[in-house]
């Protein structure tokens, strides 16, 4: 798990990180902290969340393993999993 905050210290830097690790498949899937959900990069209701309560992981095993529990919104079973390209972040 990878904590928003541990990726810079400025917008610049933790957005350069964050593209860096999605592009070489380090995460792929975002969560929030506090509500211990996860879901899509691209999900639209995780554009609303504070950095410090934003979290990655490399997959929704990992995410499972910390006891997150899937977006309702985003996760629904039998969506396919979405591409590396967005930045929105899911709750
Ligand atoms: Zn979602």
């Amino acid at each position: 798990m990878i904590h928003h905050q541990q990726l810079g210290t400025t917008t610049y830097t933790r957005s350069k990180n964050l593209l860096q690790l999605i592009r070489t498949g380090a995460i792929t899937i975002g969560g929030n902290k506090k509500l211990k959900i996860y879901g899509t990069l691209q999900c639209s209701s995780g554009k609303r969340m504070k950095t410090a309560n934003r979290v990655f992981f490399r997959d929704e095993q990992e995410a499972l393993q910390h006891g997150y529990r899937a977006c309702k919104r985003c996760l629904k079973r039998n969506v396919p999993p979405l591409g590396r390209e967005g930045l929105h972040y899911c709750l």
